[in-house]
């Protein structure tokens, strides 16, 4: 019988966590690692491997046919194009302090789409040939340029089978024509909550006025528009992060039940005065806590809660085909299945491949909507985009269900080839995973029940978190 290469990490109960190529996993102990490393796995060991999908006789026989399946299953195959990420302006009516490399003052001009850009945008959308699209408006602040919005909205009604449209705004300031526009049933709203008023101030609103114009705005979203069809995410400043009941607080408040905390995302040269160690394991601390508190919600409350990245990551341990999110992908091929359209009409795979090139670090651009898309440099940094072949990856219990993010190499370290380890994506990722196996296998009833809540499940299943004695 062979087994299949199995890759293991020691984990806080002196057991280890061992895990194939597929995503299959069991804890076990150094006993077993021994056996399996000196190749002397005992018949009860073999007996478990085969009936867990870590071992088959030959590689005609089903064992071998279905390991294969759910390793292929694990891989992201990019899609026709059918999502874009359009920046009409680069204007904004607020100057959060780590958005300084993306936006400009209200007042500033030559920062905004003109008439040949709009034009080249549709044109561009026409030659697509996917069926339906997705259309995110980002900026700046993009309630600035309702007309260039209504515009695509309405091209792309015409144009496409179905259409969907987000506006990431900061609803600062929302007119009647702009309230008129989110209310439709195709658009749908993101802004950032960063926690509550005090929070909230501090990182962007600055006075008083505007904070309490922000939260009124809030209110009126969610009164006018649904909780569902309003998205809200926290920008955490890891230096002075709130408390996360507090954040949780501020977002049940407005009845919005999926929470998607992340860290500020310093971009271009100020990264380099973050060490990424540091930074990571703060970050860590706080993510780690943050579950925790919604975990005890979750136990005494009738109506649960949920940290969107971490259910992301839950899910693609316990499935494959989670490949939603950009940032998690394996290979993580991109300029492909989506784009930005910047202000100038320059393409991008990513924002923060936008980014990256604004501040001079690397040109990442694809062409423009005016010449057209040119994929050859792109395509170049996507052939190193997976991590079955890297060298730490390789080893690593999580590989599986773990990805690659390049462009947020690059943004950080300006190169793609550092020991993984010493990568922000790496430290972060490692301790969201350990994180999971630990919860799968905690026997305290208010883990499972909110790791049954956050797999969609209709309660813990044990089986989930199997041992190999
Ligand atoms: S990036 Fe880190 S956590 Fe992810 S698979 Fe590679 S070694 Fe593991």
């Amino acid at each position: 019988m062979s087994v299949v290469p199995l890759k293991f990490r020691p984990t806080s109960d002196g057991l280890l966590l061992f895990a194939d190529d597929a995503g299959g996993y069991f804890k076990s102990d150094h006993d077993f690692l021994r056996r399996y490393a000196l190749g002397h796995l005992n018949p009860l060991d073999l007996r478990f491997l085969h009936a867990n999908g870590h071992a088959f006789d030959e590689v005609t026989d089903l064992a071998y046919a279905g390991f294969e399946h759910r390793f292929a299953s694990r891989l992201y195959s990019p899609t026709e194009l059918d999502y874009v990420i359009l920046v009409p302006t680069l204007r904004c009516n607020l100057a959060c302090g780590y958005c300084q490399v993306s936006r400009v003052n209200e007042n500033t001009t030559g920062f905004d789409w003109d008439e040949r850009t709009i034009e080249a945008v549709l044109h561009f959308l026409d030659k697509l040939s996917a069926k339906k699209i997705k259309v995110e408006f980002q900026g700046g602040e993009p309630l600035l340029r309702l007309d260039a919005i209504t515009r695509v909205r309405d091209f792309c009604r015409a144009r496409f089978d179905a259409s969907e449209f987000v506006i990431c705004t900061n609803l600062q300031e929302v007119s009647a024509e702009a309230w008129a526009l989110l209310e439709q049933p195709d658009v749908f709203t993101s802004t950032s909550l960063d926690g509550n008023p005090a929070t909230h101030q501090v990182q962007r609103t600055i006075t008083a006025d505007k904070t309490a114009a922000f939260f009124e705005n809030v209110a009126t979203a969610v009164k006018r528009l649904g909780p569902g069809k309003i998205s809200a995410l926290p920008t955490i400043n890891v230096s002075r992060p709130p408390e996360p009941q507090s954040v949780i607080d501020a977002f049940l408040a407005y009845d919005i039940r999926s929470i998607y905390l992340r860290p500020v995302n310093y971009q271009g040269f100020a990264r380099k005065r973050f060490d990424a160690r540091a930074s990571a394991s703060r970050w860590n601390h706080y993510y780690s806590s943050f579950i925790d508190a919604l975990v005890e919600f979750n136990w005494s409350s009738d109506e649960s809660i949920e940290e969107y990245y971490f259910v992301h990551c839950l899910r693609r341990v316990l499935r494959s085909g989670h490949n939603g999110h950009a940032d998690l992908r394996n290979p993580n091929i991109v300029g492909h299945g989506y784009l930005v359209i910047d202000y100038d009409g320059r393409l991008y795979p990513t924002d923060e491949a936008r980014m990256v090139t604004r501040v001079g670090q690397f040109d990442l651009s694809m062409g423009d909507v005016f010449t057209g898309l040119s994929r050859e440099p792109i395509d170049t940094l996507n052939a190193e985009a997976l991590n079955n072949f890297h060298p730490d990856c390789v080893h690593c219990p999580y590989q599986a269900f773990c990805g690659v993010d390049l462009i947020d190499d690059l943004s950080r370290y300006g190169r793609i080839d550092l020991p993984k380890h010493l990568t922000d994506f790496c430290q972060r990722h490692t301790y969201i995973f350990d994180k999971i196996f630990s919860m799968i296998y905690s026997a305290d009833p208010k883990v499972q029940k909110t790791l049954a809540i956050w797999s969609g499940a209709p309660r813990f299943d044990a089986s989930l978190a199997k041992v190999h004695q």
